[in-house]
């Protein structure tokens, strides 16, 4: 199976390529060209195997230039319980809302308490895989730009992998204190943390800047250095995150909650729209799903893109509680555009040329048809994200982050709004942990401690649930990254931390 991109059909690369390269030469990203499809006696199948064996299935059958060994050693590596608490590292936890039954996708049981490890901890093992395959002897430099969430799980995932180098820049202001701690103490000889003074989508801006920068490229190539991505963009982010959705639909059967065929509802917590778009996948080769939910916080521009068909990024930016969704320009909204349009690269082209000229597209009609038919966009503030958080803990006795919350939230608005009574999968994609602070005042009046640590010590005693010990350990780590620069010197900060200049 090879991949085109989403900017140009002209541009055919094998499945290695396109994660040893990340994104594409003229900016578009990495698209299979055809999908897998599955019938409902190959999901029986697959419900018949454990998570690794669903993994190695399926991304199997879309990582046609691997061999079996290959993905095998990468699943098995990734996926222990050793990382992920046990050997399911999807497990759902199902509850009431109101009076509908919801399943909660656990995607936060690895080695950073985020969605985010399902991806990255097996990305590496794709990714050196893929760099040996394409660009053999070269050395791969991961840059990311994070929100918080993604830094420390891609540090963590690469932290002294052989033949990579890791650079990560996050917003000053943007992340959490628990995050900001989870990436300074970062351990590992091949890793650079730097604080940006701006947002995320300077962040973000910044590194795809630098990405297309030929006299940075050039560099690289002359000290055999190769850069790529461990950003959501990243076709080997996505793919790891298809095997979740059908992994959960499996257990849903195989727990007697649904029957083999019943279509359900997806909602997740929406930012850089990776998640969704990896269920959205997920459909198309054959996976029963109804309606997508996409939810977001203040920052909105998922919910009137999918109202009126105009995105539309010149608006505020928020700083919310639910950090890892503070995002305005969402990267793999591209993708999806992509195949809703059957594959029309110039189009895609042209409204991501406007968008980045003009802060504004708005899609055809037709387009628009298709996305309200598929997807239910909505939004959630943190004054009702909080108040959601206080009510699932009182009436279900379940501790829900912020990002869940707000997913949890969108939800409930369109269960009430539509009538829908389709099971539906909520993506969990935090640790209430690393959000301590926000989820406290959810859930008490009583007066908060200063300090960090003493916050998650609080919410374990007052909830008596059980910190998960990589947080637990961050109190007594050695500080190792404080440096901040300005967005336009992370070029600079590059090329430094790799001593090339
Ligand atoms: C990254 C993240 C999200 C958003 O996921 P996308 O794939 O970027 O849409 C939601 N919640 C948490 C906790 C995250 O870390």
């Amino acid at each position: 199976m090879n991949y085109n991109s989403t900017r140009n059909k002209n541009t055919v690369v094998s499945a290695s390529q396109a994660i040893a390269q990340g994104i594409s030469d003229e900016g578009g990203l990495f698209v299979p060209q055809s999908l897998p499809q599955y019938t409902l006696d190959d999901i029986k199948a697959l419900a018949a195997a454990d998570y690794r064996g669903r993994a190695k299935k399926i991304m199997g059958d879309f990582l046609s230039d691997f061999t079996f060994d290959e993905i095998s050693e990468s699943v098995d590596a990734a996926y222990t319980a050793e990382k992920f608490g046990s050997d399911n590292p999807a497990p759902i936890s199902y509850i009431e809302c109101g009076d509908r039954k919801i399943s909660l996708l656990e995607l936060w049981h690895g080695p950073t308490s985020a969605f985010k490890d399902m991806a990255l901890q097996i990305l590496p093992h794709l990714l050196t895989k893929s760099v040996k395959k394409t660009y053999n002897g070269k050395e791969a430099v991961i840059l990311v730009a994070t929100s918080g969430d993604t830094g420390k799980a891609a540090l963590e995932g690469f932290k002294d992998v052989p033949g990579t180098k890791i650079i990560v820049f996050y917003p000053v202001d943007g992340v959490s204190p628990m995050q900001k701690r989870q990436m300074a103490t970062q351990q590992g000889k091949n890793v650079s943390v730097a604080a940006i003074k701006g947002n995320f989508d300077d962040a973000q801006t910044g590194v795809k800047k630098i990405f297309t920068n030929p006299d940075i490229k050039n560099k690289l190539a002359e000290n055999n250095l190769l850069f790529s991505s461990a950003n959501s963009i990243n076709w080997g982010r996505l793919l790891p995150q298809i095997v979740y959705y059908f992994s959960a639909y499996c257990d849903m059967v195989n727990e007697g909650k649904i029957n083999l065929g019943d279509k359900i509802n997806v909602a997740v917590p929406t930012g850089n729209f990776g998640n969704i778009l990896a269920s959205f996948y997920a459909m198309n080769m054959g996976l029963p799903i109804n309606k997508f939910i996409c939810a977001s916080n203040s920052n909105n521009v998922l919910t009137d893109f999918i109202r009126t068909g105009t995105y539309d990024k010149k608006r505020h930016f928020y700083t919310t509680i639910s950090p890892s969704m503070d995002i305005l320009v969402s990267s793999n909204l591209e993708r999806l555009l992509y195949h809703l349009t059957d594959g029309n690269a110039e189009k895609v082209a042209s409204w991501m040329k406007e968008l980045s000229e003009n802060g504004a597209y708005t899609v055809d009609d037709e387009i628009k048809a298709k996305l309200s038919n598929l997807f239910w966009g909505g939004f959630c503030d943190d004054e009702n994200t909080k108040k959601t958080i206080g009510s699932l803990y009182e009436n279900e006795n379940y501790l829900s982050d912020t990002h869940t919350a707000v997913a949890v939230n969108v939800y409930e608005q369109y269960a009430k709004e539509t009538g829908d009574n389709t099971p539906t999968v909520i993506a969990s994609t935090a640790s209430p942990y690393k959000f301590a602070k926000s989820v406290l005042t959810a859930i008490t009046d009583e007066e908060l401690p200063n300090d960090e640590f003493a916050m998650v010590d609080e919410l374990s005693a007052k909830t008596k649930t059980q910190v998960p010990a990589p947080l637990a350990a961050l109190k007594n780590a050695q500080e190792r990254f404080s440096f901040e620069c300005e967005v336009d010197e992370m070029p600079q900060t590059v090329l430094s931390s790799l001593n090339i200049g």
